[in-house]
């Protein structure tokens, strides 16, 4: 090992010294190019702290807004809930007769705070006081066009295949009437106001009568009985005579109800508030049909596939008198149908007899299912026109969704 001689390393050290105190003017210059750079580092995430800061400053006045608008809803939702009431007679000293639409009238004190109410106004009722603390504007109008169909149908007797018999009764009853009023004036009779057609499904009740009023250019008003009682509740009557109003200003008219046994059914009787409601509109119902005239140019048409539970003062007469079967097409009938529905297709050595022959048992509806299922077989194939084959395999699929259908019916 060599030994470094004390003075050397002296040496050393004051040679270091004397480097590091000269600097060269390039350095600096790249020590400073350092530190601006350095500093803008920092200047710029200094920029992206604040704007963090300033996003988390929004965020938390946007999760105070939400908060307090949060604890002022369930302020209001606990918050018993005001009863409505319609006032009677007004007695001084701030009292009045309210009556609740339970038909339980009060004796209660108004605030002193409503001013000009009247009998007939309806107003908020405290539920426990029973007092009047405010005044309401109802608007009691239903605007009936937002819940029925209201429309000019565009469907011809063309469109329906068979049914000769029944498309003929439907010329006489609503046809006829609504063409030639003064006939029936000359020769003395009143036409039915109204028909009842009745049948399974898909057998062209709905498109009978939408026939009828294009043929006629009558207005076509359609309701669906169902939806009358599930969606309209408490409304169900007001509906009624709501729509009846609208067929007499657009007459000449054609009301349909389809799917009528669900608020003209035998009733159970069993005296729930959705009894009642169906009671109410049922009842209204007889009462516009009861309403107006035979030769009055507004047509009700009718349609069930219940007619064993329907309610026989629907049919009385002066009502829907008139009923008209509609049922599942014979094999002549579905080829008729059949012919009306593959008129636009591009056929090749489809025998369509041989098809009808093969569609027992299906209605107007699962033959133009059988039609659009055929299209989709030739579309599946690639070819531009449609074979018999495709018919028949088409035939199948449309048998075997039906049997399902049935089987969920039974067991679903
Ligand atoms: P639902 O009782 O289910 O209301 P519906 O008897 O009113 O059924 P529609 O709605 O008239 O049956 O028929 C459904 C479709 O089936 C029609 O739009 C039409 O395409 C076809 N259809 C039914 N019957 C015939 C028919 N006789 N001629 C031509 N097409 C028919």
């Amino acid at each position: 090992m060599t030994e470094i001689p004390a003075s050397s390393s002296k040496e050393e050290s004051e040679k270091k010294i004397v480097y590091s105190e000269t600097f060269e003017p390039l350095d600096l210059e790249s020590e400073n190019k350092v530190l601006q750079d350095e500093l803008n580092k920092l200047e710029q995430e200094n920029r992206v702290a604040y704007s963090g800061l300033k996003q988390a400053q929004d965020e938390t006045a946007l999760l105070k807004d939400m908060f307090t608008k949060a604890s002022g809803e369930l302020e209001s939702l606990k918050k018993p809930s005001l009863l409505v009431g319609e006032v009677g007679t007004i007695f001084p000293k701030n009292k009045a007769i309210v009556k609740l639409p339970n038909g339980n009238k009060f004796y209660s004190h108004v605030s002193v705070e409503i001013k000009g109410l009247k009998p007939g106004d309806t107003v908020l009722v405290d539920q426990k006081s029973l007092n009047v603390v405010e005044k309401i504007e109802v608007c009691d109008e239903l605007d009936v066009e937002k819940f029925v169909i209201v429309n000019k149908p565009t469907e011809s007797w063309k469109e329906i295949g068979g049914l000769t018999k029944e498309i003929q009764e439907v010329k006489e009853v609503i046809e006829l009437p609504l063409k030639k009023p003064e006939l029936f004036k000359k020769i003395g009779i009143k036409p039915p106001k109204g028909i009842l057609l009745y049948g399974p499904p898909g057998t062209g009740k709905t498109l009978l009568a939408k026939a009828v009023a294009n043929s006629t250019q009558a207005t076509f008003i359609e309701v669906v009985g169902s939806e009358l009682v599930q969606k309209f509740i408490g409304e169900g009557a007001k509906l009624v005579k709501e729509m009846f109003n609208l067929a007499k200003a657009k007459a000449p008219s054609i009301v349909f109800i389809d799917e009528i046994d669900a608020i003209a059914s035998v009733r159970m009787e069993n005296g729930t508030s959705g009894e009642r409601e169906v009671n109410r509109t049922f009842m209204q119902l007889l009462a516009e049909l009861d309403g107006f005239n035979n030769l009055d140019n507004v047509k009700i048409i009718g349609a069930t596939n219940r007619i064993d539970i329907l309610d026989q003062a629907i049919i009385r007469p002066g009502r829907l008198d008139r009923l008209i079967e509609v049922g599942l097409p014979d094999e002549k009938g579905r080829l008729e149908i059949l012919k009306v529905h593959s008129k636009e297709m591009n056929l090749q050595k489809v025998k369509l007899k041989d098809l009808s022959e093969a569609m027992t048992n299906f209605s107007g509806a699962e033959i133009r299912a059988a039609c659009t299922e055929a299209g989709y077989f030739a579309i599946r194939k690639n070819r531009d026109h449609v074979t018999h084959d495709d018919f028949l395999k088409a035939i199948e699929k449309v048998r075997f969704e039906e049997e399902e259908d049935l089987q969920k019916g039974f067991y679903g």
